[in-house]
């Protein structure tokens, strides 16, 4: 059991039941905060479906990635993505890594994922795309040492997603509520770009509109409204219903 402040943790643990329940995370992916008390420090689970996480599960690392106390639990080797992201960015307070579905066209194909509606400016204006292959050339695309977790932190530089080419997604915030904010709506942005598609060309948010966004749905009044609601639907998807 990690040494800190309760509340925090448990809000961990419920961030990954959100984050499944709302379908940005299955058995795979993975959510952490920054120790709210130590910089050097961050709180990821075991191995384990972020939906069936408990409080035990979640393990505390330094910030090269290593756990803290001795462990025998299996420890996510893209942890590497976490530490990497906390060493090069002091504002960013939690990391989400995902592979939601609705993202993974725009990890593949050309085309650049960008905001198109008011709640999907929360992404980030830009998203780049970080390519494994870049630096790296044939590799089983899994983040797994401390080089490739600061290339991608590199390419996710001043951002707040980033793409990970034939992979996945990174996601950062400067607040669990934040990260799990952009994560939820960063998608709905990709699946409503995908969807517009279809329908012919599309007009994307220009950059104002996107800054101007993203700063008034990130004030706490907008983004506790939606904890909320997600709180509530996932802890109705954990029970059976009547
Ligand atoms: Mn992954």
């Amino acid at each position: 059991m990690p040494d800190a402040p309760d509340a925090p943790i448990d809000d961990l643990v419920v961030a990954g039941h959100v984050l499944a329940a709302e379908g940005v995370i299955d058995s795979f992916g993975h959510v952490s905060i920054r120790h709210p008390g130590d910089a050097g420090r961050f709180f990821m689970p075991r191995v384990r479906a972020a939906e069936l996480v408990q409080r035990d599960d979640i393990l505390e690392f330094d910030i090269e990635a290593r756990p803290v106390r001795p462990t025998d639990a299996r420890i996510f080797a893209e942890r590497m993505i976490h530490a990497a992201i906390y060493r090069l960015r002091p504002d960013v307070m939690s990391v989400c890594h995902h592979h939601a579905p609705a993202m993974l066209p725009f990890c593949v194909a050309e085309m650049l994922l960008v905001p198109v509606f008011h709640l999907g400016a929360t992404m980030g204006a830009t998203v780049p795309v970080w390519d494994s292959q870049d630096e790296f050339g044939d590799t089983d695309l899994l983040i797994a040492t401390e080089a490739q977790g600061l290339s991608l932190a590199r390419a996710l530089g001043p951002h707040w997603t980033v793409l990970m080419r034939g992979h996945g997604v990174t996601v950062a915030g400067r607040s669990l509520r934040e990260t799990v904010f952009r994560a939820i709506y960063g998608m709905r942005n990709a699946e409503t770009l995908l969807r517009a598609h279809s329908l012919g060309a599309v007009r994307t948010l220009t950059p104002g509109e996107a800054a101007a966004a993203e700063a008034f749905n990130l004030q706490p009044f907008a983004t506790d409204r939606a904890w909320e609601q997600w709180c509530s639907r996932a802890a109705r998807a954990a029970k059976p219903s009547l």
